[in-house]
C-alpha cells in the first residue's frame, strides 16, 4: 500500500535539510526540537485545509496553470468576488490561530502576488524583472511555498546615513555567470527557521550613488552559509499544560547572518538598481494585498482577546460595573472600527491599469496604523479589568493533593465557573499579557509594518491637503468686521 504524505506533512518533510538554525547557543533541526513542535503541528493543520473537501473552497482555488489547489493567497484577483474570496482565505487561517499567528506566509504570499499582478510596471528600471518574478511566481504556487519577508538591516547605529555602516547591510560581494555571493545581516524574520524561502530587499530608500545595496533576493532557507540566530523560544515543555497558546503558536523570529550566501541569478529579482528596489517597497499592489491579510488576522486577534476580557469580567462579577462596561465597549468599537475598515477597502475595491482588482488601501492603511496603537491598548484593558486575578494563578496542576485540591475549589472558582474553567481562562489572559509570548505580541503590533511614526506620519504626507485646506480658505477671505 501507497502511503501518499498530505501537504502539511510534505512542507514539514522539506524543513529537513541543511538549513543553519540557532537556538540557545546550538545549531538546531527544526522538525525535531521541541520548541517548533507546536508550530509546525500548527502550519501543517492549516497547509491540510487546502485539501480539506470542508475546508478546501474556502482557503483556496482551483489553478490551471498548476492543475492543483492553491491557497488563495496566489490568487490575482479580477473581480471583487475574488478579492472577498481572498478574505474568507485569510480570515480562516487567523480564525483557526486566534489571529495569533502573523507570518503563515499568507502575507508574503500576498506580497509576491501584487509584484507579479503588476509585473510589467517594472519593465522601463529593468527588462528582466517581469520574466524572473512570473517564473518565481509560478514554482511557490506549484511547490506551496512557506515565503518569509525580511527588510530591516541591524540595529547598530540608526544615526548614520545609509550606506555608512555598510558592513552590515546586505550586499553583493563576488558575482559570476550562475549567480551572486550576498554578505550582511538582516532582522527581523519572523517564521524563517521554517520557511522555504526569504525574499530580502531593503527597506530604506537607497542613494542613487550606493547601488551595490540596492537588491532584491529571493534566498533558499537551506542555502550553504545562512545562519538563522532564533530568540528564546516561548513554546513550553509538553508536560506543561499552562502555556497553551506558546506551545502551539509560537512564531519564531530571527536575525539572519548572510556569510556569503550563493544566489543563483533567476532568484536575483533585482540588482544594483535603487529606483527599481524602492519602486518594490512603494508597490500599491502588493501592499493593499498583504495588508488585507494583516488587518483581517488583527480583527481576529481583537476578537480573541475582547472575548477573554468579556469573559473574565463576567466571571468575576465586575461586568455590571460602568467603567469596566466602558472599557469593554472601548474593546468592542476598535473591533467594529477596523471591521468596518476592512469591508470599506473591500466595497471600494477597483481595478487598477493592469486590472488587477485591490482593496483601497487608504481603509488598509488607517486600520493598519490604528492597529498599533489598538493592539497595546487592548492589553492594557485585560490587565486593568483582570486585576490581580492575573497573578491568583496556581502553578503546575491545580490536582494535587486533595487537602490543596478542595481550597482551590473553594477560594478560586467565579461566578458561573469552578475553579479549573477560571483557572484556565486566567491562563489564557496571561498568556496574552503577561508572559514572553505575550510582551512579544505587543512588540509584534507595534513594529511589524516598520516604524509606527514614520507610518502614521507618511499617511499625513500622502494625504491630498489641498482639499482639505480648501475648507479654510473661505473663511480666511471674510473680513474681521463682519
Ligand atoms: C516581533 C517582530 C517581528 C517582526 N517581523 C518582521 C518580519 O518578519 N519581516 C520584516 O521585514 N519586519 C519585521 N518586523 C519589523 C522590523 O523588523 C522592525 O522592527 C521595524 O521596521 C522597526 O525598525 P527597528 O525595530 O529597527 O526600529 P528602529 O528603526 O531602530 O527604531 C527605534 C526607535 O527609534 C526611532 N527612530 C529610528 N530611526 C529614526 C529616524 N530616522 N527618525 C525618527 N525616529 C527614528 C523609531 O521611531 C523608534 O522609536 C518585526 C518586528 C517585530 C517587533
Amino acid at each position: 500500500m501507497s502511503i501518499t504524505m498530505s501537504r502539511g506533512q510534505a512542507y514539514v518533510q522539506r524543513l529537513n535539510d541543511e538549513r543553519n538554525v540557532w537556538l540557545d547557543g546550538e545549531r538546531i533541526q527544526v522538525t525535531g526540537h521541541q520548541a517548533f513542535q507546536g508550530t509546525l503541528q500548527t502550519i501543517e493543520g492549516l497547509f491540510n485545509l487546502v485539501d480539506d473537501p470542508e475546508t478546501r473552497e474556502t482557503v483556496a482555488y482551483w489553478d490551471e496553470q498548476t492543475g492543483s489547489y492553491v491557497h488563495r493567497s496566489f490568487l490575482v484577483p479580477r473581480s471583487l468576488p475574488d478579492v472577498n474570496s481572498r478574505a474568507d482565505a485569510f480570515r480562516l487561517w487567523a480564525d483557526r490561530t486566534y489571529g495569533v499567528m502573523s507570518r503563515l506566509s499568507d502575507y508574503a504570499r500576498s506580497r509576491l502576488t501584487g509584484w507579479y499582478a503588476t509585473r510589467h510596471e517594472m519593465t522601463a528600471h529593468d527588462p528582466a524583472f517581469a520574466g524572473k518574478i512570473s517564473a518565481y511566481f509560478e514554482q511557490a504556487k506549484r511547490n506551496d511555498a512557506f515565503l518569509t519577508i525580511v527588510q530591516r538591516d541591524p540595529q547598530i547605529n540608526r544615526s548614520l546615513p545609509v550606506g555608512e555602516d555598510e558592513d552590515a547591510m546586505l550586499r553583493i560581494v563576488k558575482s559570476n555567470a550562475e549567480g551572486v555571493v550576498i554578505r550582511g545581516a538582516k532582522m527581523v524574520a519572523t517564521a524563517a527557521p521554517y520557511a522555504d524561502d526569504i525574499i530580502a530587499y531593503p527597506v530604506q530608500r537607497i542613494p542613487g550613488h550606493l547601488p551595490e545595496l540596492a537588491h532584491m533576493v529571493i534566498v533558499a532557507a537551506g542555502s550553504p552559509g545562512l545562519h538563522m540566530m532564533c530568540r528564546e523560544s516561548f513554546a513550553t515543555k509538553d508536560t506543561d499544560k499552562s502555556h497553551l497558546l506558546s506551545a502551539q503558536y509560537d512564531e519564531m523570529d530571527a536575525v539572519l547572518f548572510f556569510d556569503d550566501v550563493f544566489v543563483p541569478w533567476e532568484r536575483v529579482l533585482l540588482h544594483n538598481n535603487p529606483e527599481a528596489v524602492w519602486q518594490i517597497r512603494c508597490n500599491t499592489a502588493s501592499a493593499s494585498l498583504a495588508y488585507h491579510q494583516s488587518v483581517i488576522r488583527l480583527h481576529s486577534k481583537l476578537e480573541f482577546i475582547t472575548a477573554v476580557t468579556s469573559a473574565i469580567a463576567k466571571e468575576i462579577g465586575v461586568d455590571s460595573f460602568l467603567n469596566v462596561q466602558e472599557q469593554l465597549g472601548e474593546l468592542i468599537s476598535q473591533m467594529q472600527t477596523i471591521e468596518g475598515l476592512i469591508i470599506a477597502a473591500e466595497a471600494q475595491s477597483k481595478p487598477d491599469a493592469f486590472g488587477n482588482w485591490l482593496p483601497e488601501f487608504k481603509y488598509i492603511e488607517t486600520a493598519r496604523n490604528l492597529g498599533n496603537r489598538y493592539y497595546p491598548r487592548a492589553v492594557e484593558i485585560l490587565k486593568t479589568i483582570a486585576a490581580g486575578g492575573l497573578i491568583q494563578i496556581p502553578s503546575g496542576t491545580f490536582e494535587m493533593n486533595e487537602k490543596m485540591g478542595s481550597m482551590i475549589g473553594k477560594y478560586l472558582g467565579g461566578v458561573t465557573m469552578q475553579a479549573p474553567e477560571k483557572i484556565r481562562l486566567f491562563q489564557l489572559a496571561w498568556e496574552l499579557t503577561g508572559s514572553p509570548l505575550g510582551a512579544r505580541h505587543d512588540l509584534y503590533e507595534r513594529f511589524y509594518a516598520g516604524d509606527p511614526v514614520r507610518n502614521r506620519a507618511n499617511q499625513y504626507v500622502q494625504y491630498d491637503k489641498e482639499r482639505l485646506l480648501g475648507k479654510v480658505e473661505p473663511w480666511l477671505r471674510r473680513s474681521l468686521k463682519d
